[in-house]
């Protein structure tokens, strides 16, 4: 199939053919279920958007995300007394990726980022130079922009040719480190309306990254005794 056609496709088309051996079940939740629930089918599921469905009509009415539940938590549960995890540091809590990042250069050719996202099943990549800086982040929501401008025919640009179409007001990456308290990281990430941010060393260098599946874990399933480890076994 010739890239260009891809345009020409209904959704109908990527379904059968290309989703054909990775196809799964729509996940949605009811209007009725807890944000427990939802938190707990976005991660167990390993997925960004929980339609949320009338069992009754069938119909969608709203789409959940990591950012608006944490945003909630953040404006109406801070009334309540804050927990004391919220004091403790990333390195206490161990929240967040530290093992195993998957990153990528300035001069990566976009077609080998694009391979990474698809094989690693990340939502972004840290791009870092030579000496480790973390310099640049290319997310799978920039890949969106391939489709917009229509540049998906050219996959042999490098990934800093293919973020150049970035606004003026990205704000560079957002970063923190290890040794910052669950609750300054939460209120970073609310208010740079982000969904990750890389955990750096004094140099720039990259250690991690700590998104919103992993602080939504951290402060909604962690307290209630679901670590990560237990969404595999057959008993949840
Ligand atoms: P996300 O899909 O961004 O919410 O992240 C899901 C999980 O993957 C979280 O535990 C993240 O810490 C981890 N993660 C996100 N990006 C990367 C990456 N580039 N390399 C390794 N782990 C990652």
């Amino acid at each position: 199939v010739q890239i260009y056609e891809l345009e020409e496709h209904k959704i109908e088309t990527w379904r059968e053919l290309y989703l054909q051996e990775t196809f799964k079940p729509l996940v949605h939740i009811s209007p009725a279920a807890s944000i427990f629930e939802a938190v707990f089918s976005l991660i167990k599921n390993k997925i960004h958007r929980l339609p949320v469905i009338d069992p009754v009509s069938g119909n969608a009415l709203y789409i959940l995300t990591h950012k608006r539940i944490l945003k909630f938590l953040q404006l109406f549960v801070c009334e309540m007394p804050m927990p004391l995890f919220m004091t403790q540091t990333l390195e206490d809590l161990s929240v967040g990726t530290f093992t195993n990042i998957a990153f990528i250069h300035p001069d990566t050719p976009l077609i080998t980022a694009l391979s990474v996202f698809v094989h690693r099943r990340v939502s972004a990549l840290p791009v870092v130079d030579c000496n480790g800086k973390v310099v640049d982040i290319y997310s799978k929501f920039d890949v969106i922009n391939l489709a917009a401008e229509k540049t998906y025919n050219n996959l042999d640009v490098t990934v800093t040719q293919a973020l150049r179409h970035r606004s003026q007001y990205f704000e560079g990456v957002m970063k923190c480190n290890k040794l910052e308290t669950l609750e300054t990281i939460v209120d970073r990430i609310v208010k740079a309306e982000v969904h990750r941010l890389v955990v750096v060393d004094e140099e720039s260098r990259i250690v991690g990254i700590v998104s919103l599946s992993d602080i939504l874990q951290a402060l909604v399933l962690m307290p209630a005794g679901n670590s990560s480890y237990c969404y595999d076994c057959c008993c949840c």
